[in-house]
């Protein structure tokens, strides 16, 4: 089921990717794989996918051990910083980073273990109450303050779209996302760079990559229905 699910995804990527006059490859499918089995992750990697989103600290380690090497993990969910040193070597990129005080304790990890992480900005378009990152406002600013912290490279911004039964209603967030990008990109910050745009869920992906999505992360559409008590 898992293969059968990632063709319709991946089909569902190229025709959003036509629709909107971009090429395939310019947007990377990241398997959400939380709360799954590792069975199930093993499953898609035989399909050929090779990036996985977790947004637990804890679980994404249990699977790093045992899976291949050369998959990319990439942090989604809300990091405590207590949690920062398990992770910083392991992880391909982290999407949620959502104050100045996770990056310098991402920074002071990375410096005693000598690596240089990769990171994006989480930004709050829809400004929710329960949604973790930055408001639009604040987003400058912090991109600043973080490129100064030589451990770190902020390579874009990500967002979680509210959930809704029309993804519709989103392409206005996804389109501040992306106008914001344009922006940070037009101050040449150094060691900032703004290839990363991380947008679109499983109800809402296809219009994500419309509006210019590079990473989309995609769980149920892949893995199927998660208990509901497992959600976030
Ligand atoms: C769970 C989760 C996803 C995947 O959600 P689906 O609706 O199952 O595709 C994507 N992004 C984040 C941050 C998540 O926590």
């Amino acid at each position: 089921m898992i293969k059968e699910n990632l063709q319709q995804v991946e089909r569902n990527i190229e025709n959003a990717s036509k629709k909107a006059g971009r090429r395939q490859d310019e947007v990377t499918l990241i398997a959400v794989s939380k709360t799954k089995p590792v069975e199930n992750v093993q499953e898609a990697y035989q399909a050929g996918i090779r990036d996985f989103g977790e947004n637990k600290v804890q679980e994404l380690v249990d699977k790093y051990e045992i899976l291949p090497k050369d998959i990319r993990w990439h942090l989604i969910g809300h990091l405590q910083r207590n949690k920062v040193k398990y992770i910083v070597d392991k992880v391909y990129l982290i999407h949620s980073v959502d104050s100045i005080r996770l990056a310098q304790q991402i920074e002071e990890e990375a410096k005693k273990k000598q690596v240089d992480v990769q990171i994006l900005i989480q930004v709050n378009v829809a400004q929710e109450d329960t949604k973790f990152g930055f408001d639009i406002s604040e987003v400058m600013e912090a991109v600043k303050e973080i490129s100064q912290m030589p451990h770190i490279h902020i390579q874009g911004l990500m967002t979680i779209a509210p959930f809704t039964e029309d993804a519709e209603e989103n392409r206005i967030y996804f389109a501040k996302l992306r106008q914001l990008c344009v922006d940070i990109n037009d101050k040449n910050i150094d060691n900032v760079t703004m290839n990363v745009l991380s947008m679109g869920m499983t109800g809402d992906y296809t219009v994500a990559i419309e509006e210019g999505a590079t990473m989309v992360r995609v769980g149920t559409g892949i893995f199927g229905e998660r208990k509901v008590n497992q959600n976030i």
